[in-house]
């Protein structure tokens, strides 16, 4: 009798643990799942074809700057609206609505890449070329490897500038503005691509602020450009 009373008390303790361990197993994964699941950033390039290690550069540094699960989207023409005749480039405001419009559904964030001049109006410029455009905290930026190639010292020196050009835009749609601290990937361009030159990682105020907005990068990239000497005196 007491042994078969144990006996159901056991499988009572039994039970409970089973669907104590249903449920873990129910609802725990998933949780872990979704802290897990990484956002999507597509890539988009856009008119004629960026060379194979163009889309590397641009992938291997955003695969080391942020946590994006990174999908690169079929090539697709640049769309006609966004030319603009008289400077015979692409105006940059008008192709990241087009990017946003066309991004696929579980996309968090579109890159549009492309090797043809973009622009911009700056100040009392109406059309201004540009390397990069994005939206501040918003779907979508665009990059340009034309105004890399401006006095660049080689191939490679482009490349490095593009893939900076990435780093930076996409920085902008997780909310960054531009910094003030001089060597930050987050720096003002001001219009010259030798500002990039400079440049190296996301520096530790830009990165303080992605944490605080609950966007934290890695803390260590293997960063795929070289430490800029420092000329300053
Ligand atoms: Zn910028
Ligand atoms: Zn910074």
């Amino acid at each position: 009798m007491s042994k078969e009373r144990n006996s159901v008390m056991i499988n009572q303790m039994d039970r409970r643990q089973f669907i104590q361990s249903i449920l873990a197993a129910a609802l725990m994964p998933s949780f872990a799942r979704a802290a897990d699941k990484k956002l999507v950033l597509y890539l988009q390039p856009m008119g004629p074809k960026l060379s194979d290690p163009a889309v590397a550069m641009v992938k291997k540094a955003l695969d080391e700057f942020y946590n994006f699960d990174l999908k690169e989207l079929e090539r697709i023409p640049l769309p006609e609206h966004a030319y603009y005749p008289p400077r015979k480039r692409y105006r940059a405001g008008k192709l990241l609505d087009f990017l946003g419009r066309r991004a696929p559904e579980d996309a968090f964030r579109v890159l549009g890449m492309t090797g043809v001049d973009i622009s911009c109006t700056k100040g009392k410029i109406y059309d201004w070329g540009i390397l990069g455009y994005a939206q501040i905290d918003g779907p979508a930026s665009v990059i340009s490897i034309f105004r890399c190639k401006m006095g660049a010292r080689s191939k490679k020196h482009t490349l490095i500038r593009f893939g900076k050009v990435a780093v930076h835009e996409v920085g902008h749609t997780l909310g960054l503005e531009h910094c003030p601290n001089r060597g930050c990937l987050m720096e003002d361009a001001r219009g010259k691509v030798s500002t990039c030159d400079r440049e190296y990682d996301i520096c530790q105020r830009c990165r303080a602020l992605l944490k605080k907005w609950g966007r934290p990068i890695p803390e260590f990239p293997d960063i795929p450009w070289p430490r800029p000497i420092n000329k300053s005196p």
